[in-house]
């Protein structure tokens, strides 16, 4: 067999066996994680008043004002300290963080939450849907409940529902409720500024299947609500947009660390319907009976 045979026979070994992204992104086993998830990425502004403060794979999103600040995911349960420091390296204060957010109540989005609550003193606003799970620690999450807490509990200060307004200060995000990976998942609008212009961000939560979305006991309705989903994301309108994995919207293909200021590196429109429409293909092949 030539070099170029066998170089070949290992790259289509490593595409067949290796985990796509949604996959891998969204069905560890609690509480371990993978390298991309707990690995560090340089903090850096997105557009206008938008950071990204997350982990290599687990985006977290500082969105600043002029009374204070809105953190959107913590990642893992260990994840707590390196946002604390990527938001200080911004020239940010951890303790001015007001409002706390999440898009899913999965540990890989929310585990840190309990304790960033506690050092913030910050409110937490959950969509209503997943405000059960998130306060028995996913105990009553459809898929991955009924063994106990997966992640440290935390209550909501406030309940949200579809095309709530988040205000704080001079800047406010609205949530949009796009349920099916989890019951409350939950996408948000932000209208942001820089010094050139203004832009509507879309931090998106995937819709990425990861039960039989046909039906199931802890969730009846996961069908109908996926359909509901993929109708209203693919029909949104904005100028970027980011996602709560960062290799959903494709971050290390688009930025190095070190890469000047740029919002228009995530203006592409046509990846982010790309991405949808794989995932309503795969929820098409998987819900024919
Ligand atoms: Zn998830």
């Amino acid at each position: 067999m030539t070099e170029f045979r066998k170089i070949l026979r290992v790259l289509c070994f490593l595409i067949l066996f290796l985990p796509d992204s949604h996959s891998y992104a969204q069905t560890a086993t609690p509480p371990t994680g993978r390298d991309e998830w707990s690995g560090d990425y340089e903090p850096f502004r997105i557009a206008g008043n938008l950071y990204y403060v997350g982990t290599y794979d687990l985006a977290c999103y500082l969105v600043t004002s002029n009374a204070g600040h809105i953190l959107i995911n913590t990642g893992l349960a260990e994840s707590a300290d390196m946002i604390k420091s990527h938001i200080e390296k911004l020239g940010f204060r951890f303790s001015d963080i007001k409002i706390l957010l999440t898009q899913q109540a999965h540990w890989d989005h929310v585990a840190a939450m309990a304790k960033i609550k506690k050092l913030t003193n910050a409110k937490l606003m959950v969509n209503e849907k997943d405000a059960q799970a998130i306060a028995d620690g996913g105990n009553s999450d459809y898929l991955f409940g009924g063994k106990g807490s997966i992640f440290k509990p935390v209550k909501p200060d406030r309940l949200l529902r579809d095309n709530d307004v988040i205000q704080l200060g001079d800047t406010k995000l609205t949530l949009l409720h796009h349920p099916g990976h989890t019951k409350g998942s939950s996408s948000y609008f932000l209208d942001t500024k820089d010094e050139k212009r203004s832009y509507r961000v879309l931090i998106a939560n995937m819709p990425t299947i990861i039960a039989d979305p046909s039906g199931m006991p802890g969730y009846p309705d996961i069908k109908n609500d996926y359909v509901y989903t993929f109708e209203k994301m693919k029909n949104l309108k904005f100028d970027l947009w980011v996602a709560a994995h960062a290799m959903q919207f494709g971050l290390h293909e688009k930025r190095k660390p070190g890469d000047p200021y740029d919002p228009e590196l995530f203006s592409k429109r046509g990846e982010y319907l790309k991405a949808l429409s794989e995932i309503e293909t795969e929820f098409a092949k998987k819900t024919k009976k």
